[in-house]
């Protein structure tokens, strides 16, 4: 009998988990609180493919940088004073992983992640998902020299999967990319590094889930969990009771909330970004372009170039702060001086589902045996999406499949977030 999948979020990460279930041959049924097509972070992102950015949130400094920044409102990395206990907690716990030693084994479990996405991206063109994919490569461009050598040093552990940052000057940059500024003293060149407009691949997904005959469940908000015993039976979603053999809990930000539903709460907290779309036509790049010092990404897509930056703990919705888009619009004028700062292009916001030390969450949740998450992907949810969905399906599937890959899904198992006194035998 055909297993029965029931996976929660129709965001990139549980798309491309549906999509991979379905080749495998479960029935997959797809539910989301959304209206109709995936919205939030899947959509509303740089799009960047980026295994050369493989380095967890958390970094040496990273806290201290965001709490000198809490008094400018344009600020790219900022903490919003909350006296929320779950937000305090969830800081403390960050602040904690900001030192050398967890950053270092926090890259290179996710450069061993990213081994093969590049791979993984190419093989979704071959099975038919239509998407809008660049392999152009990529710019990380710096005023500085010093910050430039920060990110060249960053970008080492990368060599070893392929992905590789050469210096370039000024003035070879702008052979490359001619908008660029003056202001531009050095920078690097990625180039395997590719980009996608997020939206595409996010409806190519979902149009090849239902060829595959995924069933979804649109404006179907889980709000229950019934379990018996060890044992999920079926999630409430928007009223209706949905059962299932196996569910995968890949809801964003939402995930840390319908843990606690399955009696095992992960800390999944929001990292508000922002970002706009131009249609202007006022900058034309080729490459997609990190302006360092400001981190601001910048995406050249088909038909508009899309800015997007700013990373901000202790806000959870989508409300739009007019100053984070104009530091973000200000910020890239210096860059790309005839991008025009004062135009008022249409914002939007996403939620980044952070964890406390900076990796994903990917595996089956301690206390249930028929439950796994995919979910805290924080700024590379895109790229890691097509890894995530092997290795939920290499847990599922078991085998030898699953001992190959179990090695480099160890750092991300949720168990790492379950207090031992929460553990039961069962659990390991
Ligand atoms: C500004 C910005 C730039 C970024 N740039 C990049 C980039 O260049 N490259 C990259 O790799 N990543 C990037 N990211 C990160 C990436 O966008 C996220 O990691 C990724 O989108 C997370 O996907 P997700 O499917 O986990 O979550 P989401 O996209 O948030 O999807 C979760 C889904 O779950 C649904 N849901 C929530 N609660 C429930 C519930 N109770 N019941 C049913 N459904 C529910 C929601 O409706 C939603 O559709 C960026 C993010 C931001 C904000």
């Amino acid at each position: 009998m055909t297993d029965n999948a029931v996976i929660v979020g129709a965001g990139v990460i549980g798309l491309a988990t549906a999509h991979r279930l379905a080749q495998d041959g479960l029935a997959v049924t797809v539910v989301d609180a959304a209206g109709g097509g995936a919205a939030g972070a899947s959509v509303h992102n740089a799009g960047w493919i980026v295994p050369i950015m493989s380095t967890p949130v958390p970094a040496p400094g990273m806290l201290g940088q965001a709490f000198r920044w809490m008094a400018h409102r344009d600020s790219p990395l900022y903490v919003r004073p909350s006296p929320r206990p779950e937000h305090v907690r969830f800081m403390i716990n960050m602040l904690r992983h900001c030192n050398p030693r967890a950053f270092a084994s926090g890259v290179e479990a996710l450069t061993s992640l990213n081994e093969r996405t590049l791979q993984l991206f190419d093989e979704y063109e071959k099975d038919g998902i239509r998407f809008e994919q660049h392999r152009v490569g990529q710019l990380l461009v710096f005023t500085t020299r010093h910050t430039m050598e920060e990110y060249r040093a960053a970008t080492a552990p990368m060599e070893r999967i392929g992905h590789t940052a050469a210096p370039l000057t000024g003035d070879e940059l702008r052979d490359l990319e001619p908008a660029l500024s003056r202001q531009v003293l050095t920078g690097l060149h990625c180039p395997q590094e590719r980009h996608v407009d997020p939206a595409s691949l996010v409806r190519g997904l979902e149009d090849r889930c239902r060829e595959l005959g995924v069933r979804f469940l649109h404006g179907s908000p889980v709000t229950g969990i019934r379990s018996r015993g060890r044992s999920v039976t079926s999630v409430l979603a928007g009223g209706e009771e949905v059962t299932g053999d196996l569910f995968v809990l890949a809801a964003g930000v939402h995930t840390g909330s319908l843990s606690r539903l399955a009696g095992r709460p992960l800390p999944i907290r929001p990292g508000k970004g922002y970002g706009f779309d131009d249609t202007s036509g006022s900058v034309t790049l080729r490459h997609s372009v990190y302006l360092g010092e400001a981190k601001v990404a910048v995406t050249p897509l088909s038909d508009r170039l899309r800015f997007a930056g700013t990373m901000e703990f202790g806000s959870s919705d989508a409300t739009i702060d007019p100053h984070r888009l104009r530091g973000i619009a200000r910020s890239a004028h210096t860059y790309l001086p005839d991008f025009p700062p004062e135009s008022q292009p249409w914002g939007w916001t996403g939620l980044r589902p952070m964890t406390p030390d900076g990796l994903p969450v990917i595996g089956p949740l301690p206390g249930k045996d028929n439950m796994l998450v995919a979910s805290g992907h924080s700024m590379l949810g895109v790229t890691l999406a097509p890894v995530t969905a092997d290795i939920i399906s290499a847990e599922i599937s078991g085998g030898r499949q699953r001992a190959d890959t179990a090695r480099t899904a160890l750092p991300f198992s949720p168990q790492r977030f379950i207090p031992r006194r929460g553990r039961t035998t069962a659990d390991g």
